[in-house]
């Protein structure tokens, strides 16, 4: 599907410049009249041609579908309009849902204390937060990326083309539980220390009802477990929607780890971070009315 925006005022970027080994703030202009208001971006077939309100047209190598993408949120958001370079993220564009937060209960009664799977879910909670939270945070910083890489994650999930925030929604949620489950395996507090390889494996290798029964212990004061909403629609799904989330969990994985090896990028130097780096988000709209974990 092919993306367009036209863009009120103007369109700020930077540009990298060898010499300097730097990058220089700029202001995308016609080439041929100096037009530098209402320029219209269209990407197609993963190219971006841009167009001056007098008809002309170009391409400039600077801009390119991953900073449109974050043109389309901003513009959805009413932010200031300003184009990525390639590889960079300007913020989390993935949407948030308005709806009921209320987290699963903490089931005090179920907790075995010699259980190690509780022991763990304490000790990661004080560091860096309970795991559960750890890992919605990095699967939404992995969807982030998948999505301003992918056109078609942008078309399912943002709401700006039209796509489905519960969509996105629960595709982080299924690739949380497999971040979760692969940190519980190997026993770890800091969960971005996690492998990319790992989080794939329990995608790829879990049987479905597994995954999709598990549900994280969390602490008592610092919530740590998934929104009531969120175990309902994992219980009532149809194989057709958990095949959905789960798929594009995969795709995500696989995104983040073309990234990872794929030289194109490696000039950005945030790139290869998605999966190491927490973005700024808002992490209280996962927390209902517990919050108060240390982040
Ligand atoms: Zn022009």
């Amino acid at each position: 599907m092919a993306l367009q925006i036209t863009a009120a005022g103007q369109i700020h970027l930077k540009r990298w410049v060898q010499e300097l080994q730097d990058d220089l703030a700029d202001v995308l202009a016609c080439h041929q009249c100096g037009a530098d208001q209402d320029l219209t971006l269209v990407v197609e077939d993963e190219e971006v041609r841009i167009r001056c309100p007098h008809g002309h047209e170009w391409s400039d190598r600077e801009v390119v579908p991953w900073a449109v993408r974050q043109v389309l949120h901003q513009s959805y958001t009413n932010s200031p309009v300003w184009l990525a370079s390639p590889g960079q993220i300007m913020g989390m564009a993935l949407p948030l849902i308005d709806e009921d937060q209320t987290l699963q209960p903490f089931a005090v009664d179920d907790v075995d204390e010699d259980d190690p799977r509780w022991g763990w879910e304490c000790d990661t909670a004080l560091p860096e937060g309970p795991a559960l939270v750890q890992s919605m945070r990095l699967a939404r910083d992995l969807a982030n990326g998948a999505m301003l890489a992918e056109g078609t994650l942008f078309d399912l999930w943002h709401p700006a083309v039209g796509g489905d925030p519960v969509l996105s929604h629960m595709t982080t949620v299924v690739l949380a539980l497999a971040i979760y489950a692969a940190a519980e395996q190997e026993r770890r507090i800091i969960l971005k220390e996690v492998s990319l390889e790992a989080v794939r494996l329990q995608l790829a290798a879990t049987p479905a009802d597994l995954l999709r029964a598990l549900r994280p212990t969390g602490t008592a004061d610092w919530g740590g477990r998934l929104r009531r909403v969120d175990a309902q629609r994992l219980d009532r799904a149809t194989d057709q929607e958990w095949a959905l989330w789960h798929g594009a969990a995969l795709a995500t994985v696989r995104c983040q780890a073309e990234f990872e090896t794929n030289a194109h990028w490696s000039r950005s130097p945030s790139l290869s971070l998605v999966c190491r780096q927490y973005w700024e988000d808002d992490m209280t709209w996962y927390q209902g009315e517990i919050g108060g974990f240390p982040v």
